[in-house]
């Protein structure tokens, strides 16, 4: 589906709680859990694509990234989940992005130091989606943890009564969180990204961590630990890698 007026009919029709499960597409097993944790929850679930350059701090890595409608439409399928929305930019973006939403303290740190503007971006497209869709429950993985942190201070913040379901990091049996990315590494190169949470999570000091990462062929975008969760992100042969574990 891809009209806002025709989805917003679809969500009329419907008697029972609304879960949306927001993203970028390409949709791999860590997408699909959270779908079916939505399809087990709710009597509709929408899962939304919008791949919008504001969402990307580097305008290529935008035009790189992979597109795959008619797949994900049947990996959708697949789990149960009722509708793919893929919204027009052009009608969810009509005002040329006059209206941004901006959070200033904790989206510039981490990803945001590494990624400018990515999360505004981010928080953006989720606020249009709940005020467009008004879902009962919205559905973030932990894989990306900061951004899970920024809606729901943007829901409380904002009043925005829809609840925020968090779903665990879906591996590989190597250890290597799924992601969209990990498709542009050769089979070498996966066995070496496995290396990345396995280091994360031995919470040596973080200066040793990041020498540990180097050591193993990673440049590192940033080791930090917050809140009692250490975040990183690396780079591979140019492909990006984030991941995160809970501190003891
Ligand atoms: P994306 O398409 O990358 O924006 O991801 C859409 C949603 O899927 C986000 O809430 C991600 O955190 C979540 N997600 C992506 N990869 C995983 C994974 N490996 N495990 C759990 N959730 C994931």
């Amino acid at each position: 589906m891809h009209d806002i007026n025709e989805i917003r009919q679809a969500l009329k029709q419907c008697r029972g709680t609304v879960g949306l499960v927001p993203s970028l597409g390409n949709f791999h097993v860590g997408h699909q859990s959270l779908f079916r944790k939505s399809v087990a929850d709710n009597a509709l679930t929408v899962v939304c694509t919008v791949l919008v350059p504001i969402v990307f701090n580097d305008y290529n890595d935008f035009l790189t990234y992979p597109k795959t409608p008619e797949e994900d439409l049947k990996k959708v399928d697949a789990t149960g989940a009722d509708i793919l929305f893929i919204p027009d930019p052009k009608a969810l973006f009509p005002g040329s992005l006059i209206y941004t939403l901006q959070e200033s303290q904790f989206s510039n740190t981490m990803e945001g130091l590494n990624r400018p503007g990515h999360f505004n971006g981010a928080l953006t497209v989720i606020l249009k989606l709940l005020l467009l869709l008004k879902p009962d429950n919205l559905y973030l993985g932990e894989k990306d943890y900061q951004q899970l942190e920024l809606v729901q201070g943007m829901c409380k913040e904002f009043y925005i009564d829809t609840k925020i379901i968090s779903c665990p990091i879906v591996r590989t049996k190597s250890g290597l969180a799924y992601s969209s990315r990990n498709s542009r590494l050769s089979l070498p190169q996966q066995a070496v990204a496995a290396s990345f949470p396995k280091i994360l999570k031995s919470l040596l000091p973080i200066d040793e961590t990041k020498k540990c990462l180097e050591d193993n062929g990673f440049k590192v975008d940033y080791i930090e630990d917050y809140n009692k969760r250490r975040y990183g992100a690396v780079i591979l042969d140019s492909v990006r890698l984030i991941d995160n574990v809970e501190l003891p």
